[in-house]
């Protein structure tokens, strides 16, 4: 497989619930290891498409490709090597950290000793070793993140999607976990998709993509897309895009 192959080549997809367009011909490309960002107000449509990328919702207009592979044609292949982090909690509160990790290393075949050494390393990874043995419920908001995200990179995926990871989480939790999913782009070079409605979560040097209304109505460089709009900064380009004003949805 070339360099060229992006992350993820979203082409041409919309979606509708019932007669509620909430994409439309949406076109993104994240390229391989950056950090992209899609932004959006609420009801953009960022869950939905998180929905269509990770096979949730069938796609019914339009071409997936996860590192070069149809996610309708290749699930298997284009899902292995995809790592996800909704924006719902979805860790099991009964289970200890450690199974909710090796739950999940099951199901992408990965067992035994194995599991138990990725699983190890994830949870040092995000400074979590002390808690294992610990049931779920047990941990704080901010905890409970960072054990999704760690469980979402056991399998060891290039691509690393987070939908809102941030939210209802407080500066430090949040911080926290910006600087280590960066650190992940830097250092093993994951292609990371990381959707939110926050502008100060966003770098000069991301890639970004804005969600407005089921569209994309910028997409590139942050650098480029500042000079397409003629403002400023991203602030200023971002409420040029959608209208939005800080106040309001925008932070
Ligand atoms: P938020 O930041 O609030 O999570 P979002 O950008 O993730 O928003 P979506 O949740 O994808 O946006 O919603 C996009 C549009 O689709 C909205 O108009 C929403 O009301 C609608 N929508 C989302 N899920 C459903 C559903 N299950 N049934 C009907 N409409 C839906």
């Amino acid at each position: 497989m070339t360099i060229d192959v992006p992350a993820l080549a979203v082409r041409g997809v919309s979606h509708a619930y019932g007669t509620r367009k909430a994409l439309r011909d949406v076109d993104l490309t994240v390229p391989r290891g950056r950090f992209t960002v899609l932004l959006g107000l609420n009801g953009a449509g960022k869950t939905t498409l998180f929905s269509l990328i990770t096979r949730l919702f069938d796609t019914q207009q339009g071409s997936i490709d996860v590192l070069g592979f149809r996610i309708s044609q290749h699930p298997g292949q284009a899902l292995r090597r995809l790592g996800i982090v909704f924006q719902a909690r979805t860790l099991d509160l009964d289970l200890s950290v450690m199974e909710n990790l090796l739950y999940h290393a099951a199901l992408h075949g990965i067992g035994g000793r194995d599991a138990r050494q990725r699983a190890q390393d994830v949870l040092a990874d995000f400074e979590l070793a002390d808690r294992r043995r610990d049931t779920a419920r047990k941990l704080s908001g901010g905890q409970m993140r960072r054990v999704e995200i760690a469980r979402a990179l056991i399998h060891r995926p290039q691509f690393l999607a987070l939908d809102e990871p941030t939210v209802g989480l407080d500066v430090v939790s949040k911080s926290a976990i910006l600087r280590r999913v960066r650190g992940l782009v830097q250092e093993r070079g994951v292609s990371v998709l990381w959707s939110t409605h926050l502008l100060d979560e966003v770098q000069p040097d991301d890639a970004v993509a804005v969600l407005h209304r089921g569209q994309v109505v910028a997409a590139g460089d942050v650098a480029d897309v500042v000079a397409a709009t003629r403002t400023g900064d991203m602030r200023a380009a971002f409420i040029a895009l959608t209208g939005g004003a800080p106040g309001s949805d925008v932070e």
